[in-house]
């Protein structure tokens, strides 16, 4: 990759502008970009770094994927701006068809927006209008966004620091989380998790129930995988409380967990489905699609995005989606099953490992003080200081960007670009094992 391009440009002068123009809240910034290729990402003082959480699980075909950035720019030659509900447009027709056929079971129509952020809260709107009811019900520990209304379903409070909404119509259930799960206290899996929705429903709700949220493999939260089962029985109890099931596929969608969707691993077909982050290979683009019945309770002008199925986003998701369905996605999942086999190795390698999940090509590796008991003394506490040192350690002794998170901060996650190598998945399992090493006693 060239670097002549802006030769006065470096890392710290950068870092510098954002400093003094752009509000604090984008300070965990810590690889600037210059320019990125398939895994690779270069800063501008020449650096390159594998990546290996792809701009948080979204450039699902590859940073610059060649017919994805070819789609764009002939969108650009024709049209670049064109209200979806001034002027329908082709890109995004061709989409919405394209997402009929590739989204799960009676999956129909979809609608158009930027982030995804607002497809959730527009997949609640049109739940609401088809239901007529107004409770939402969605998990602790769970991450939909950062608007106001998203940001009421988010079971983290971590994201909410004095912003949070004063009023609203949500109830939180417990985590199908099972290495910390609050239900079976280390014992084997009772599927409590599961029946506590019918709990919370009494108990919180007025039996006014629109519908209930879930991610098929929490992200933020820590790429929690839920025993198999579970969200067969919440759709089972979200339908048998007349409420819609909205499955958030904003991370799990395009390919990352091996599968299409996270919901191919179950046995469901949502009632809406949210999608966006790898929806356009980087472009912004949100979108949730329902069953026609559903989605034709919104009628004309109930909901409407300017900007929302922007023409060039539209394009470039449907070359995403060619492109993923041309191999990647088999990629994800051939690669994700090594992954996983390696990740255990680590987990028996390491006391600090407490545990290691997830599907396809999203990993996540817990990090532990196996000497402290954690939360309600179910597990070990999470090490959350351990997570960012190794992090820190990835990034600058080994060039590679890997995610840490999860509720407790403890977790390093794997969510590469689905078309890495064997090579370079190597590469960087071999590096994790390094910084764990390398900053485990320090
Ligand atoms: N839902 C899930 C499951 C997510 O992981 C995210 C982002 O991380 C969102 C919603 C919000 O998406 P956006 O940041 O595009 O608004």
């Amino acid at each position: 990759m060239s670097q002549d391009y802006k030769p006065t440009v470096t890392n710290a002068s950068v870092q510098e502008q954002f400093e003094e123009y752009v509000m604090p809240t984008w300070k965990s910034l810590n690889v600037p970009i210059s320019r990125a290729e398939g895994c690779t990402v270069e800063d501008f003082d020449g650096n390159e770094y594998l990546d290996v959480f792809s701009g948080i699980s979204v450039t699902n075909a590859g940073h610059r994927k060649e017919e994805v950035v070819e789609a764009t720019k002939e969108q650009l030659d024709e049209f670049i701006h064109g209200c979806t509900y001034l002027h329908p447009h082709q890109p995004a027709a061709d989409l919405a068809e394209k997402l009929e056929a590739v989204t799960p079971g009676d999956l129909k129509k979809s609608f158009f927006a930027n982030s995804g952020t607002e497809a959730v809260e527009g997949a609640i709107k049109l739940a609401r209008k088809y239901t007529g009811s107004k409770e939402v019900i969605a998990l602790e520990m769970s991450f939909h966004g950062r608007t106001l209304g998203s940001l009421a379903l988010t079971g983290n409070k971590a994201y909410k620091n004095d912003m949070a909404p004063t009023i609203n119509d949500v109830a939180h259930v417990v985590p199908p989380y099972s290495y910390r799960c609050q239900l079976c206290d280390g014992g084997p899996c009772s599927m409590d998790c599961a029946e506590d929705l019918e709990r919370v429903i009494e108990t919180h709700t007025s039996g006014d129930l629109a519908a209930v949220v879930v991610e098929p493999v929490m992200g933020e939260g820590g790429i929690i995988v839920p025993p198999g089962g579970w969200l067969e029985r919440v759709q089972e109890i979200t339908h048998n409380h007349d409420g819609l099931l909205i499955v958030d596929e904003i991370q799990t969608g395009y390919g990352r967990t091996g599968e299409m969707w996270g919901v191919n691993h179950f046995d469901v077909v949502p009632d809406i489905m949210p999608q966006a982050k790898g929806i356009a290979n980087g472009l912004p683009l949100g979108a949730f699609t329902a069953r026609e019945e559903v989605a034709n309770a919104f009628e004309s002008g109930d909901h409407l995005s300017t900007f929302g199925g922007n023409p060039v986003a539209c394009a470039a998701a449907l070359a995403t989606i060619e492109q993923l369905e041309n191999g990647i996605v088999e990629n994800a999942g051939e690669q994700g099953e090594w992954l996983t086999s390696q990740l255990a190795d680590l987990e028996a390698k390491y006391d600090v490992v407490g545990d290691t999940r997830g599907l396809g090509l999203m990993q996540g590796v817990e990090l532990i003080d196996p000497d402290a008991d954690g939360p309600r003394g179910v597990a070990p506490a999470p090490n959350a200081d351990l997570a960012k040192r190794v992090g820190k350690h990835l990034r600058t002794e080994e060039n590679i960007i890997m995610g840490v998170g999860g509720f407790h901060g403890n977790v390093m996650r794997f969510q590469p670009p689905l078309t890495i190598s064997r090579e370079d998945l190597k590469r960087s399992v071999e590096a994790l094992d390094e910084s764990i090493a390398a900053v485990v006693d320090i």
